[in-house]
């Protein structure tokens, strides 16, 4: 019974042309990328889709710190963080990311996670309590929405990025506990979040506010410190999350706030509890990679970063310019994460499809991820890549874009 139920659901998935597949990546998180596909096929892509912004993940010194943090301290943590498994090498992690957000949070202390799925099901679940009341910005990342579905809170969503409905809906609560949440960087537009007003609604209605910072930590503001710190916003009413497998290249998160706030975590969280502790190698790595990206090193990674995504931006609307009749938008964007719309999907898997023909690979992201009508490309930079790449991804939505125009013109009867 089970399995003709499970049988009938992947049919169906398969009939929208939603099938999820996996790929094998054969070598190392880096532009240049080895995969397999499901075919059986080999071949080296050029990668538009990666979350290692700075290009850290295969840095050697990560890897170096990695096998040294393995001769300190073993394979694994062999327990949970409560019971044996919290090691040297992750209280120092947590310090020194206390210390990263110290300007933008006065005393705040750190807790280590194993991934940033499970911090923000952490934070949302042991701090939504039964009468407290959470304001749900529309676009979170699914792992605040399902923290959310794990507490007992009730639910408020707001529209993306309107900040007079969220005010009016402070305005009118009655909860004593308020908690604002809301993604720093969103992750399918690339559009930073209005976190100066939203900590201003904070400020006067006595709420607080969660930011989830997974694409802005390391690459955005002084140091990669983040999107707080590119806000220059200093609160003890800001509850950070922090990912540390996208541009810290390794694995983990953390979540930073004000130490009564950690330290309830530390009792109440069940994804913090329940859990055995992440490797103290990773953490090792980890202390190795916040300096890397605090560093002149980390400087000139984020420069160029800046720099790619200027030339991305300057090609594509010199591509747009040039086919005023192409119904595609490159959304508003200063991050790595830089999506062109196209509108429906099966266009944009077509387009997806054959740029992979041409060596690139460029994931399209449909409904329900986005709203219906605006599939896009998903092109996402790191600093790894060069700018010849960049101009081979131009050249190759180009000539995508000569191929669309002249089976339009073919089936219009004009060629
Ligand atoms: C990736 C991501 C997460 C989850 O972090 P992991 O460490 O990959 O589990 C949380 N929030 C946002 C906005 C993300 O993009």
């Amino acid at each position: 019974m089970l399995l003709e139920h499970l049988g009938n659901k992947l049919q169906a998935i398969a009939a929208q042309s939603l099938t999820r597949v996996l790929r094998v990546a054969e070598t190392a998180a880096a532009p240049l990328q080895q995969v397999r596909s499901a075919d059986g096929q080999s071949r080296e892509l050029l990668m538009f889709c990666s979350n290692d912004y700075l290009g850290l993940a295969d840095h050697p010194q990560l890897a170096d710190a990695m096998v040294e943090g393995v001769r300190l301290y073993g394979a694994g943590s062999g327990a949970s963080h409560l019971i044996s498994g919290h090691s040297r090498a992750h209280d120092e992690l947590e310090h020194a990311l206390a210390a990263w957000v110290a300007p933008e949070i006065p005393n705040a202390q750190a807790l280590f996670f194993c991934t940033g799925y499970m911090a923000n099901l952490a934070v949302l679940s042991a701090l939504g309590d039964a009468g407290a009341e959470i304001f749900s910005e529309a676009l979170n990342h699914a792992s605040l929405i399902d923290g959310i579905k794990l507490s007992k809170a009730s639910v408020q969503r707001y529209a993306h990025g309107d900040v007079a409905a969220l005010e009016a809906l402070l305005r009118a609560s009655r909860s004593r506990i308020k908690l604002i949440v809301t993604d720093a960087v969103f992750s399918m537009d690339g559009d930073l979040a209005r976190l100066p007003e939203l900590l201003a609604c904070a400020q006067a209605h006595d709420a607080w506010l969660i930011v989830d910072d997974a694409h802005g930590f390391g690459v955005l503001g002084p140091q990669g410190r983040g999107t707080l710190a590119h806000f220059q916003l200093r609160s003890e009413r800001l509850i950070l999350i922090g990912t540390l497998g996208k541009a810290a290249g390794v694995a983990g998160a953390f979540v930073a706030a004000h130490p009564t706030i950690t330290q309830y975590l530390l009792q109440a969280a069940r994804p913090y509890i329940f859990t055995t502790a992440a490797p103290p190698a990773l953490a090792h790595a980890l202390l190795r990679s916040l300096a890397l990206m605090a560093s002149d090193e980390g400087e000139a990674r984020r420069a160029h970063l800046l720099r790619l995504q200027a030339r991305l931006r300057l090609g594509v609307a010199a591509l747009l310019a040039a086919h005023p009749a192409l119904p595609w938008q490159l959304l508003a964007s200063d991050t790595p994460i830089q999506p062109l719309v196209v509108g429906d999907n099966a266009t944009v898997m077509r387009l997806s499809a054959q740029l992979e023909q041409l060596g690139l690979r460029v994931p399209g992201i449909r409904p329900p991820t986005v709203p219906a009508g605006t599939a896009r490309l998903r092109i996402t930079l790191c600093a790894s890549h060069s700018e010849a790449d960049i101009d081979r991804l131009l050249q190759a939505l180009a000539s995508v874009v000569a191929e669309q125009q002249s089976e339009t013109l073919i089936e219009q009867g004009i060629a």
